[in-house]
């Protein structure tokens, strides 16, 4: 299950957006003093889509099954969080557990609401005291490892305990993460394209290698009208910092007003946050839909058809044989499925075990047994 974390300074709406993202006000502590979240609480978001909707009345399908993410509410971080301070390090431990990251700021004025850095609203600054948060952390990881090697490097050779080879390679891409983030760039904003560095670097679960999404906290007029005094400043520190991480503005206390009144379900914000994250993270949706039901699954762009066969079940990747898709194009303005027809018309399908698959496919698996 993928799952992703919100993180943020104490104080900047990071358990209202918890709320508003599961649509459940009992969970999660909204609070107005620092610190009010200490564990990461955690819940499931079904993922809305219009395609499974459409399969499901297409394919009569008895029932839908929609796609999910996990989501962690994570306690506020805080200016030297990675020296221990203020719980700093369970924070980070949590934070190195999600496969993406949800970066909230505040962007609201509010007097009543506290804000734990000189009570000044300023999201540059407190975005840069997270990133900085975790960039050293990661240096830490580094560092150690570079220790590591390095004593490894100096011991003879014993038999094939130790490959040289290896160990200098992990050691160049330590040295090549260790100067990036030197220069205050996080580990994502690099196109790693060298499949040996790429498993190296996943081995670890570096904080700044999630991607992440960042969302502007404001008030509701600000939502409305996509404006805020500090839009123009973020988004030009995003294009030279973090040109790679998506920016959308949220009005937390708007949409728990709605969620409130129960009419989230309109509430386009939180399929655009959902959306952005799916792509950020790199996801796509398959479908298998029969009488039954129809169910969406999250899978890797670039993954094979066996490899979603692997998420239905394990035992469909190992016996794998064949796979019949039907494409979204093709069945997107379809009132009813007809086999036979698509057939017909040529617009079944048959692909190997190679077949990658595509955002909207319908895919049968042939297995063995
Ligand atoms: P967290 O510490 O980041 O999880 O922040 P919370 O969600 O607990 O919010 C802290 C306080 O700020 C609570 O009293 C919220 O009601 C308030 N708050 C959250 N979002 C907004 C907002 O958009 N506008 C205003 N004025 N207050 C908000």
């Amino acid at each position: 299950n993928l799952s992703v974390g919100l993180v943020g300074l104490a104080n900047v709406g990071k358990s209202t957006i918890f709320q508003i993202l599961t649509q459940q006000t009992q969970i999660g502590n909204p609070a107005n003093y620092p610190f009010a979240t200490i564990d990461a609480i955690k819940s499931i978001i079904n993922i809305k889509s219009p395609i499974l909707d459409h399969y499901q009345t297409i394919f009569q399908s008895e029932k839908k099954i929609e796609s999910n993410l996990m989501i962690w509410d994570i306690a506020g971080l805080t200016r030297n969080a990675s020296s221990g301070e203020g719980l700093g390090n369970q924070f980070l431990n949590d934070i190195r557990n999600v496969d993406g990251i949800m970066h909230v700021l505040r962007g609201f004025q509010d007097e009543e609401i506290i804000h734990i850095e000189n009570n000044e609203v300023d999201p540059i600054r407190d975005l840069t005291i997270v990133n900085d948060e975790l960039i050293l952390k990661d240096l830490e990881v580094i560092e150690n490892n570079l220790d590591r090697l390095n004593k490894l490097k100096k011991k003879p050779v014993h038999g094939h305990n130790v490959n040289k080879i290896e160990l200098e390679n992990e050691f160049k891409v330590f040295e090549k993460l260790q100067d990036l983030l030197y220069d205050g760039l996080k580990i994502n904003q690099v196109e790693w394209d060298n499949p040996d560095e790429i498993t190296i670097i996943n081995k670890y679960h570096f904080l700044t290698a999630k991607p992440t999404l960042y969302l502007l906290n404001v008030n509701e007029h600000d939502y409305k009208t996509q404006t805020n005094q500090y839009l123009s400043d973020i988004q030009h520190w995003l294009t030279k910092n973090s040109p790679h991480d998506k920016l959308l503005m949220i009005s937390a206390n708007y949409e728990s007003s709605l969620l409130e009144q129960e009419e989230l379900t309109n509430s386009t914000i939180v399929n655009e946050i959902i959306t952005s994250m799916k792509s950020a993270l790199n996801l796509i949706s398959f479908y298998t839909c029969g009488p039954k039901e129809c169910h969406q699954w999250n899978l890797r762009r670039g993954n094979t058809v066996q490899e979603a066969a692997g998420l239905i079940h394990t035992d469909l990747q190992k016996t794998f044989i064949s796979s019949i898709v039907y494409k979204w194009v093709d069945l997107k303005n379809l009132d009813l499925f007809n086999e036979s027809l698509i057939k017909s018309q040529g617009k079944q399908y048959k692909q190997g075990k190679k077949y990658l698959v595509e955002d909207g496919d319908v895919v049968i698996i042939k297995a063995g047994s």
